[in-house]
């Protein structure tokens, strides 16, 4: 088998089970493994640190499958991998026999580069590295095998397959999709288009943050920002918000978010959608003197990595610091941060600016974060992408 022997010292963050190797961590590379292929990663020493996938073109320049030198990277893995995902979420009571959710989330279920989000009947992987790649036909057998799903949508379409060297990739691989792939969300019923829509089709890492937004939604005023398919826009209407405005810059989100409320019979008066962009239109709603009892504001991704995060934060504090000035006294704000590159810290430190600046004091009543389906490996905290602040103005 192909081996990576380690830079002096640099076999430290194998040790701690991190599962990422970094090019200006490799010594050598002895055999001439092909892109995805198993290598054994030695330290300098020559101690065994771990099984792990070959990915020359990527500054990741392997990531580790398993720590234990005895472990055989083999069609049996995978499966065993798989099953230990699936059966992680169906012991949890909150997860058991959810319709929607996600049974492989990346490295944090010991399977970098591998996403499997289950909708129904319907299973969407997105594989973003050499190895996954490799592993492929392997794990969407085991996959299949495991949920008997009929049918399976690949969306390996994300910018982050090039720097793996991989093309991108999107389309049916097994079954037939449904015309109307509706899925279930506490009461609420979600069409989700899986071929054309964001990530895999739906944001069900925001389960648990719908259902605490539509708990507080009753009898509010409700401004939900960045809206996509109305996830959270349905959970305040029925939550009994009085009026819910929901804005995001995409006709086909929106589009959907539309139907969607039309499905729940929540499309009357008080939910009214916006295509526009969130900096321009909380400018104008903020000029016009409108107040909201609850902002919601999900935006995408401002800073993929740790290069972006100064323009970044800049983007967080603008939406945070007019969100806040948009606030009825008592308010509430959910404010969320998917970028890989901003910490919790960091976030709550954005958020705490923006409070100043706009000249309101509050308080956290909540930390808010993806659900048990999201789980976070203790070794791998990239892992929690997902943070989120629940905060209340107000002096009294
Ligand atoms: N809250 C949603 C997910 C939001 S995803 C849910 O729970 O389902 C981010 C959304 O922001 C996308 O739908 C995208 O179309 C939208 N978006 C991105 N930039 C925007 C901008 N400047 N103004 C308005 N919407 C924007």
């Amino acid at each position: 088998m192909p081996r990576l022997i380690l830079k002096p010292g640099r076999e430290k963050s194998l040790l701690r089970r991190h599962p990422w190797v970094f090019s200006g961590a490799i010594e050598r590379c002895i055999g001439d493994p092909a892109s995805g292929e198993t290598v054994a990663v030695h330290a300098a020493d020559g101690r065994f640190l771990a099984h792990a996938a070959w990915s020359p073109t990527s500054q990741i320049q392997a990531r580790a499958w398993s720590f234990e030198q005895p472990d055989v990277i083999d069609e049996a893995f995978f499966r065993n991998r798989i099953a230990a995902a699936i059966a992680r979420r169906q012991a949890l009571p909150e997860l058991r026999d959810l319709p929607a959710l996600r049974l492989v989330h990346g490295e944090s279920d010991g399977l970098p580069g591998v996403v499997a989000d289950r909708y129904a009947d319907t299973l969407v992987i997105q594989l973003t590295s050499a190895g996954a790649e490799t592993w492929r036909g392997p794990l969407v057998d085991a996959l299949q095998a495991r949920t008997g799903c009929a049918c399976v949508y690949e969306r390996s379409d994300g910018e982050v397959r090039g720097l793996e060297g991989l093309p991108e990739r999107a389309g049916l691989l097994r079954g037939r999709l449904p015309d109307h792939l509706v899925i279930e969300e506490r009461g609420l019923r979600y069409e989700v288009d899986v071929v054309g829509g964001h990530k895999t089709g739906f944001y069900l890492d925001q389960r648990d943050n719908r259902r605490l937004l539509g708990e507080l939604a009753a009898g509010r005023t409700v401004l939900n920002c960045f809206c996509y398919s109305g996830g959270f826009s349905l959970q305040a209407a029925k939550g009994g918000a009085c009026l819910v405005l929901s804005i995001d810059s995409s006709a086909q989100a929106l589009a959907i978010a539309r139907r969607n409320a039309e499905l729940n019979g929540v499309a009357d008066g008080h939910c009214e959608w916006l295509e526009a962009d969130v900096f321009a239109t909380l400018r104008r709603l903020r000029d016009q003197g409108r107040r909201f009892d609850l902002i919601v504001l999900d935006p995408p991704k401002f800073a993929p990595t740790a290069a972006h995060v100064e323009r970044a934060a800049r983007a967080y504090k603008d939406i945070n610091l007019l969100a806040f000035k948009l606030l009825t006294s008592g308010g509430l704000l959910m404010s969320f941060s998917c970028s890989g590159g901003i910490s919790r810290e960091l976030f709550q430190k954005i958020v705490a600016g923006a409070a100043l600046d706009a000249g309101v004091t509050g308080r956290i009543l909540r930390h808010l974060g993806g659900g048990a389906d999201h789980p976070v490996a203790l070794s791998f905290p990239e892992g929690e992408y997902l943070k989120g602040l629940l905060c209340q103005v107000g002096n009294a």
